[in-house]
């Protein structure tokens, strides 16, 4: 196949990334230095090779260990375990610089059509609670974004974690993000916010 074709068709199936904007990229390397077009290949490559998941939180690294930097730090707050739907919403609130607990990505929100928390990793959260009371997990923050899915995971979550594990504080955030909207687009004081307005 045509190699700039095969390309644009790569680029094509990036989450929101349309034909024309596909195109446009594969122009910008066709445009770029040698070794611009060397960087992003190796850095591709390299993904391949060393970025893995987290076996505690389940997000993406490429750090050395087997759970991530943030699950390895003592430091933080045992106390509280935040869920989010993807790492994007996780790297947000770190961004934020407001919240010193752990965290655990979903890997998603529940789907409204089907109502099934297909792979999802509620299961995986569940099983991971009883360790995480033991060493003084105290509450259970879901943040989701502020749509209907994000509503409907934490409803669902709440009963959950509730029917097992009776003692735990289990909130949502904040009404301060505005409807729809996705955690990884708020700002640092608007996640302040949410999170100081959980309940
Ligand atoms: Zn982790």
């Amino acid at each position: 196949m045509d190699p700039i074709q095969r390309l644009t068709e790569l680029f094509e199936k990036f989450p929101g990334i349309g034909p024309r904007q596909a195109g446009r990229f594969v122009q910008y390397l066709l445009r770029s230095a040698p070794a611009i077009r060397r960087e992003l290949a190796d850095s591709v490559q390299l993904l391949a090779q060393s970025a893995r998941q987290c076996t505690s939180c389940m997000r993406f690294h490429g750090e050395k260990g087997k759970v991530c930097s943030l699950c390895a730090n003592s430091a933080r707050d045992t106390a509280l375990l935040t869920v989010v739907a993807s790492d994007a919403d996780l790297a947000a609130l770190e961004r934020s610089g407001t919240y010193s607990g752990y965290y655990f990505v979903l890997g998603g929100t529940i789907s409204l059509a089907s109502e099934k928390m297909t792979g999802l990793r509620h299961k995986q959260l569940l099983d991971g609670l009883q360790e995480r009371i033991q060493k003084g997990l105290q509450e259970v923050i879901l943040a989701f974004p502020a749509n209907p899915e994000g509503d409907a995971t934490a409803i669902r979550l709440k009963e959950e974690i509730g029917r097992k594990y009776a003692d735990l504080r289990i909130t949502t955030l904040g009404r301060g993000l505005s409807t729809g909207s996705e955690l990884e687009y708020a700002d640092a004081e608007t996640l302040k916010n949410a999170l100081a307005g959980r309940k």
